[in-house]
């Protein structure tokens, strides 16, 4: 029989995106949901690495699987690295994007434009031994939105390699350089060895 991989996570396109991504590695990948854990976990880490590892840790003690969770954002250096690991609640949960980003867009105004995301991927084996891997990919805030694909911050972060922001390229070309990508990349080449 197959292991058992839960992903403590709660939004579906996170879901697909780790079965395509782990999907020949040979494990039955559950979501939180479909292993039965309802657990209400409290985000307090002062770092990606650190809420990433508390996610992860809080699904493990409910079950006897391995574990895997993430935590994302995006730094803005000239607003002191914000919003960071509060990039989901930046200016409120609800507030829309294009206002997040206008307000963001407003703030780098005149400094330097260098930002990046993060991702952190924690992963829990069943002896409890946890591993965080960190993808980060480097960019600069755009001095407009542009573009209609990818989500979140995506239309103002410029890739200059790319000579356009996130949102104006394929989800392929993007996942190829991006901080989850990174991220993931590192985690799959820890299973595999893990796996001989
Ligand atoms: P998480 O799901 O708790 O990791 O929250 C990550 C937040 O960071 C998202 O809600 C977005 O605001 C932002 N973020 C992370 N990755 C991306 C990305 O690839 N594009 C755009 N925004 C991102």
């Amino acid at each position: 029989m197959s292991k058992r991989l839960i992903f403590a996570t709660g939004n579906a396109g996170k879901m697909r995106e780790i079965r395509e991504i782990l999907g020949d590695l040979g494990y039955e990948i559950l979501s939180m949901k479909e292993a039965g854990i309802d657990v209400e976990i409290e985000e307090n880490g002062k770092t990606f690495e650190e809420n990433a590892l508390i996610k992860a840790r809080a699904v493990a003690a409910c079950c006897d699987d391995l574990v895997l969770a993430d935590d994302s954002g995006l730094e803005v250096d000239a607003m002191d690295k914000a919003p960071g690991v509060y990039s989901a609640r930046f200016l409120g949960y609800d507030t829309p994007y294009e206002e997040k980003n206008q307000y963001i867009m407003d703030q780098v105004k005149g400094k330097t434009r260098t930002a990046r995301y993060v991702c952190a991927i924690a992963y829990v084996e069943e002896d409890g031994a946890g591993h965080v891997f960190t993808g980060v990919v480097e960019g600069e805030i755009a001095d407009h939105a542009r573009g209609e694909k990818g989500f979140g911050y995506d239309p103002i972060f410029y890739y200059p390699p790319y000579g356009a922001t996130l949102a104006e390229v394929s989800e392929e070309k993007k996942n190829a350089i991006s901080h989850r990508g990174r991220a993931l990349a590192q985690l799959i080449a820890y299973m595999k060895e893990a796996e001989r």
